[in-house]
């Protein structure tokens, strides 16, 4: 069997970032066969448009703006079944990952999450590499044939270049008994209080704010460099333990790992249970007035200093730099 079948999990305008990337790995592992995207939920193709897949797959029904993990990962194993692909890829989102192992039960196939590499292994193996011991060291795995679901970490591979025309839509039917499955809502799940900006797990830059910031009113200066940024909003334990901001802002290893290009860290001292969750950002930038401080090891750049005057004046600059109107520039501990 060749082909791979890509998930593409749908955002307000388009698809997440995390499913363009596992249109790009779907190709590595299709070994010459056909790349398909499948597409969940009402509101047509157009948010797959310029995603280089061979085949567009499109499925609606009740209860599908928001599938469960169940609905995604009966979805998927019917698919990819009906198609008669090898593999199936899908996005490294939070939920992405949680539809890995549930998929991988009733579609009776290898699995594996967090791949930052993949390759076409023996007699229909992959060959798959992840981080492990929190980004310290690495791990090469097989997985064995004849059938593969994985998901990618998020920025660990680029996305693939727009297609010059679109894929064929086409329409595929719901499985038997999809109406018994569990909705979202049976599955206990409630959305997380998360920031206006991007999902954290999968934004291309994050901001985070520690014990530094000293108040909750303060923590504010992080969120508005992270909307000068386009930035999702990240935050130390010390701060989600004090109740300043949700539990769901929480990077490192009691909470989410990220993987950004650009991770900024503000009064965060960089214990290691911290580092764990953002090692593996392409650039760590850290503003801290201790130059001991811990976080620096891992820093690419490093600023020494108060942030209360740093933080504003950083904000200002960036939004005067990208044309946006002067917002909130308040300093000093609130
Ligand atoms: C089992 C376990 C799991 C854990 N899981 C996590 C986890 O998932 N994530 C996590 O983050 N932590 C976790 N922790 C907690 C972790 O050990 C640290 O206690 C926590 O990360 C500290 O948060 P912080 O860096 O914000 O605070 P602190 O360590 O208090 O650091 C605050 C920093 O702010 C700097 N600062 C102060 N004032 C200023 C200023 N004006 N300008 C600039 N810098 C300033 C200080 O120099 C200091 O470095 C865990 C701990 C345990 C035991």
């Amino acid at each position: 069997m060749t082909g791979a079948l890509a998930l593409l999990e749908r955002t307000a305008g388009g698809v997440t970032s995390a499913s363009r990337e596992a249109v790009g790995v779907a190709r590595t592992v299709a070994d010459g066969g056909a790349v398909v995207g499948l597409l969940v939920g009402p509101g047509g193709t157009g948010p797959a448009s310029g995603i280089p897949v061979d085949r567009l797959f499109t499925v609606e029904g009740p209860g599908l703006t928001d599938p469960s993990t169940a609905q995604y990962a009966a979805l998927l194993s019917h698919a990819a079944t009906q198609l008669g692909v090898a593999r199936i890829v899908v996005p490294g989102t939070a939920r992405g990952r949680d539809v890995v192992g549930r998929l991988a039960v009733r579609w009776a196939a290898s699995a594996a999450t967090g791949v930052t590499d993949v390759t076409l292994g023996e007699g229909g193996s992959l060959r798959i590499t992840r981080p492990v011991f929190g980004g310290r060291a690495s791990e090469t795995l097989e997985l064995p044939g004849p059938r593969q679901v994985f998901a990618p970490k998020p920025h660990a591979f680029s996305e693939p270049s727009a297609a010059a025309a679109p894929a064929p839509s086409e329409t595929i039917a719901l499985p038997d008994g999809f109406d018994k499955l569990p909705t979202r809502g049976a599955e206990g799940f409630e959305p997380t209080a998360g920031s206006k900006g991007p999902e954290l797990g999968e934004a291309s830059i994050v901001v985070s704010g520690g014990r530094g910031l000293r108040t909750p009113e303060s923590f504010r200066l992080v969120e508005d460099l992270a909307e000068s940024l386009g930035a999702a909003v990240g935050a130390s334990r010390a701060v989600t333990d004090a109740g300043w901001r949700p539990s769901s802002y929480q990077v490192g290893q009691t909470g989410r790992s990220v993987s950004p290009q650009l991770y900024i860290a503000v009064g965060i001292s960089g214990a290691i249970q911290h580092i764990v969750g953002m090692v593996s950002a392409r650039v760590i930038v850290a503003i801290n007035s201790d130059p001991q401080a811990p976080i620096f090891k891992v820093a690419d750049y490093g600023v020494v200093g108060d942030l209360f005057p740093i933080v504003p004046a950083l904000t200002k600059e960036i939004r005067k730099q990208r044309g946006l109107p002067a917002g909130p520039t308040g300093s000093g501990p609130g």
